[in-house]
């Protein structure tokens, strides 16, 4: 039996389940080529390049504007050990990854890169974003690039700005992108093909969207919706901070449409930010003042490690006034996103990102207090990690010993930090160019899914392999959607 979830599987009394068909008579109709559910990054990419590739494009969204999302964008560039890439990327998901889906992200985000900077028509660049991981174990791969404006078209930055290129291009080549329009149901025809969707508006009149080529599905994760996390990835529901707004519209709408969903259960895209911006890599301690792990280790594993403590939402990196000058010194050793803050900042501009997440005190007695955590147990883990620091070894949590540092010197230092779901991945069952796929792995005609609504590529983790991963697949295979349907298969 598959590892999977779709409407042959046991009911288990889910709301979307047995959600009843809309009954309603849309007020209108739009229709062209193509129709996307959903104006993220990957339903953009998605509706330019059908629009480049000479179809008709209609996207509706249900928000009023581009929502918050990513900062760095992840392919895999040229000359990248390939094999390596995927070994690691295996293991850290558990081999629950669809291969094919794997490859074809490792063979294509490179060129999907090329086509978002020359789509910018030299407004934008893309830039390597070089402080990725350090450590050996952990073994990120370069090809993290953070987007950011060259002329004067453009103010924004990151995400964001990947996000008003798409928009513009879009406009610029006819497309329309409707507001305020919340895809309700997928629609077939006779023959089972998915041919529209009905949607509703800010007033709550129906409106149908029609694609006489295809329908896509791009309305992104679940992280918002706590039924669907219990159900299928109950391990998100432990963070503390939900960044997430993702309703799972998307899947549910796939799965009342017969699509297979991916197997359980979903990952989750944690980051250590819900009070701070990094978690360095000095000394972390949780609330009763121990430390807990190895501090070298990617964010989504510090994340994990601070869930699993108890009252596990937030932590602390604990060090003293020497810290900014360790950090310093520690470049070309440690990094990491969210571990290590970018170079150039200085020490003010790093606690004040902190804002009054960080506790400064002249004792470790004042520390604890100001931490609210047991002062015994503090003193007695700085006493063990300075012993720690003057053998050179840590026998505790094997962190290298190049990173081990002592605490000594007033004023000491907390950093609170925590994790937060940033997002699910976890959607419908796709093959390489996005159908989206029944029970029996046919796809069902003319449904397609891309970005957080498509699933396989992560299985039940989120790699360190490669940060930006999230973006740089939503349009690797937003591309491979559009050109499928162009080329009508
Ligand atoms: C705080 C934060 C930080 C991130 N940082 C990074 C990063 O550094 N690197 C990275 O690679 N990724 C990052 N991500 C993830 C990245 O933003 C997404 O991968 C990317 O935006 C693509 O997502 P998407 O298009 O699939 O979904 P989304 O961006 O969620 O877009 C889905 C769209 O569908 C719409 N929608 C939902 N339901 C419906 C419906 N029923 N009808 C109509 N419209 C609907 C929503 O309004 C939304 O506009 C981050 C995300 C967040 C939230």
């Amino acid at each position: 039996m598959k590892f999977s979830y779709s409407e042959r599987s046991v009911k288990r009394g889910y709301s979307w389940e047995n959600s009843t068909p809309v009954s309603a008579t849309p007020e209108k109709t739009f229709e062209a080529d193509v129709a996307v559910i959903g104006a993220g990054i990957a339903g953009l990419a998605a509706a330019v390049r059908c629009a480049q590739l000479g179809l008709s494009v209609i996207v509706a969204d249900k928000g009023t504007g581009s929502i918050p999302c990513g900062r760095l964008i992840g392919v895999v560039p040229e000359g990248t050990d390939k094999k390596i890439f995927a070994k690691r990327w295996l293991r850290a998901c558990g081999s629950r990854v669809n291969e094919e889906l794997l490859w074809k992200y490792m063979d294509k985000s490179a060129d999907a890169l090329s086509w978002l900077v020359s789509l910018s028509a030299g407004e934008a660049e893309a830039v390597p974003y070089t402080n990725i991981y350090q450590n050996p174990d952990i073994g990120a791969f370069p090809g993290d690039y953070f987007f950011r404006p060259t002329g004067e078209r453009y103010s924004s930055e990151g995400g964001q700005l990947v996000e008003d290129i798409l928009g513009d291009a879009l406009t610029d080549m006819g497309g329309t992108i409707f507001r305020q329009m919340t895809a309700q149901e997928l629609e077939k025809d006779e023959n089972g093909r998915v041919v529209s969707f009905l949607a509703s508006d800010a007033d709550g009149k129906y409106v149908r969207f029609a694609g006489k080529k295809a329908v896509i599905l791009a309305a992104g994760d679940c992280g918002a919706d706590e039924e669907m996390l219990a159900a299928l990835s109950p391990l998100s529901l432990r963070a503390g901070t939900l960044f997430s707004n993702g309703t799972g519209d998307g899947q549910k709408m796939a799965y009342k449409a017969g699509a297979e969903l991916e197997g359980l259960y979903w990952a989750p895209h944690f980051a250590c930010t819900a009070y701070g911006p990094y978690t360095f890599f000095f000394t972390a301690v949780n609330r009763d003042g121990r430390r807990f792990s190895n501090e070298d280790t990617s964010d989504p594993a510090k994340a994990r490690h601070c869930m699993n403590q108890r009252a596990g939402e937030w932590a602390f990196t604990i060090c003293d006034d020497k810290w900014y000058e360790e950090l310093q010194k520690a470049r070309g050793i440690a990094g990491g996103l969210r571990m290590m803050p970018e170079e150039g900042l200085t020490r003010e501009d790093i606690e004040a990102e902190f804002q009054e997440n960080l506790y400064r005190a002249d004792t470790l007695e004042e520390l604890a207090e100001k931490m609210e955590v047991p002062v015994e147990a503090l003193k007695k883990t700085v006493e063990r990690v300075n012993s720690l620091a003057a053998q050179g070894e840590d026998p505790d949590y094997g962190k290298r010993p190049e990173l081990l540092t002592t605490i000594e010197k007033a004023p000491f230092y907390a950093f609170k930090w925590g994790p937060a779901l940033v997002a699910t991945f976890g959607g419908a069952a796709v093959d390489t160019e996005m159908h989206v796929l029944d029970p029996d792995d046919w796809p069902i005609p003319g449904l397609y899914a891309v970005g957080y609504c498509a699933g396989g590529l992560y299985a039940i983790g989120y790699p360190s392999v490669l940060e930006g991963s999230d973006i740089g697949s939503a349009i690797t295979f937003a591309l491979c959607a559009a050109e499928s349907i162009a080329s009508d298969h």
